[in-house]
């Protein structure tokens, strides 16, 4: 649904550094995972397990799980701003950011016996659930026709396909897969007749499920995942059954805002790190600071990401009222993508030949916030909603 704009719905957005408290322990805690940290695990394409744990133990990865479910409850701001303060301290929330939303759906639609089962074992972090099984290889951005059939047999669904880019699938206990239960040429809407499942991996790896790492541009522990007659229980259902879209959308939006809050954190690294860099080189006697020219991007930077962080804040405080959010968690994301990216271009620059030293870490950040242009979703798309959704042109697909 879109939000509208009338002043009435509009809720108190908090400026400055909100959460104190939280923004000071999750520093606290990054301090103790430096460049080198990461540098090292890239190098040997390993899982940041040691990052991960501290994260969980400290309770971070359970802030949105109610506290009934042994969560602490936090509302959406607050996780917002754990994974933006894990950027901007340098760290990559990427390994296990999942965590703390992907159980939403289980939360929101599933069933009372469902949330008792799995939500107080996500919470502690004794079940992982982190892998979120959408995108296609042939059929892309374009959801609604991907190809993944789960077939009701009996007390069973039989489940064949393939999803790519499955991020975590290696490290994670349980998948929310998003498949299609009726054939597209028998429903309505093409968005209806797809469900949601929740797969146990550990039960069903090696009996028509496989998983293979897909190597890519960052240590993201992406995965093919293929599904080969994969045969589970009818109650792994999420929900009704042909409704998944619509669940799946519901917690869309969420992602959006949280993972653009990585970029807001990446963002406020590249510009620290900048500005620390250019005070302190000196080049032609003076520091490169000095230059106006070295000096501007990093500054029009900071202005693009300081404006993206109001409109995240805005969307978070409309999700935490119950309102309507799609246009401000879409253009959040946006503005964040490309507020980061700026600043990484503005930062990797001013570094001159140093910005390539893998020891500097800006190639690294680099490289990560690059993916917010494209994942979870791609800029033309959400151009694509502005457009369509907020502005009323007309439909392009
Ligand atoms: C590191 C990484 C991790 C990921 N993790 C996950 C995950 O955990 N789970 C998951 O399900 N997916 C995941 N993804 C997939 C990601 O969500 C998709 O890559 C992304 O949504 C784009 O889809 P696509 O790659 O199929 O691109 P395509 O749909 O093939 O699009 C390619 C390009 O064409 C543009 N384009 C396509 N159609 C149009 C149009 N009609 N108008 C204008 N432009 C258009 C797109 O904007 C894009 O730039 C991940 C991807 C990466 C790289």
């Amino acid at each position: 649904m879109n939000q509208t704009h009338a002043a009435e719905n509009c809720p108190t957005i908090a400026t400055g550094e909100d959460y104190v408290e939280i923004r000071e322990s999750v520093r606290k805690l990054c301090a103790g995972f430096p460049g080198s940290y990461w540098r090292n695990l890239e190098a040997a394409e390993a899982y940041p397990t040691e990052f991960v744990r501290a994260l969980t133990d400290s309770g971070f990865l359970g802030a949105l799980i109610p506290e009934e479910y042994g969560g602490s409850g936090m509302p959406l701001r607050a996780a917002a701003v754990i994974l933006e303060e894990i950027h901007a301290s340098g760290c990559n929330a990427g390994a296990c950011h999942a965590q703390m939303y992907t159980m939403g759906t289980v939360l929101r639609h599933g069933s009372a016996e469902q949330k008792q089962r799995f939500l107080p074992d996500i919470a502690s972090g004794k079940l992982r659930l982190q892998a979120f099984g959408v995108t296609e290889p042939t059929t892309g951005t374009d959801t609604t026709k991907l190809k993944t059939r789960a077939v009701r047999d009996g007390d069973s669904y039989v489940i064949n396909g393939q999803k790519v880019w499955t991020s975590r699938a290696l490290h994670s206990d349980l998948m929310l897969l998003l498949a299609r239960t009726t054939p597209v040429d028998e429903v309505r809407k093409k968005s209806d007749g797809l469900s949601v499942f929740l797969i146990d991996i550990r039960e069903a790896i090696g009996k028509g499920l496989d998983i293979k790492p897909l190597k890519a541009m960052v240590n993201h522990h992406a995965t093919e995942v293929f599904f080969d007659n994969l045969r589970i229980p009818a109650d792994s259902l999420i929900g009704e059954e042909g409704k998944g879209f619509k669940y799946i959308l519901d917690g869309m939006n969420a992602e959006r805002i949280l993972v653009s809050s990585e970029a807001i954190g990446d963002a406020k690294w590249f510009t620290k790190t900048a500005v620390a860099y250019v005070s302190e080189r000196r080049v032609f006697d003076r520091p490169i600071g000095q230059n106006q020219a070295v000096q501007f991007p990093i500054a029009r930077a900071y202005a693009e990401t300081e404006a993206a962080d109001l409109v995240l804040r805005r969307a978070a405080a409309r999700f935490a009222a119950g309102l309507p959010c799609g246009d401000d968690a879409n253009m959040g994301k946006l503005l964040a993508s490309e507020a980061t990216w700026h600043a990484a271009e503005a930062c990797m620059q001013s570094h001159g030949g140093f910005g390539f030293a893998k020891e500097y870490d800006v190639e690294r950040k680099w490289r990560e916030t690059r993916l917010f242009q494209i994942a979870p979703i791609s800029t033309n798309l959400v151009l694509s909603y502005i457009g369509e959704h907020m502005l009323g042109m007309p439909r392009s697909f």
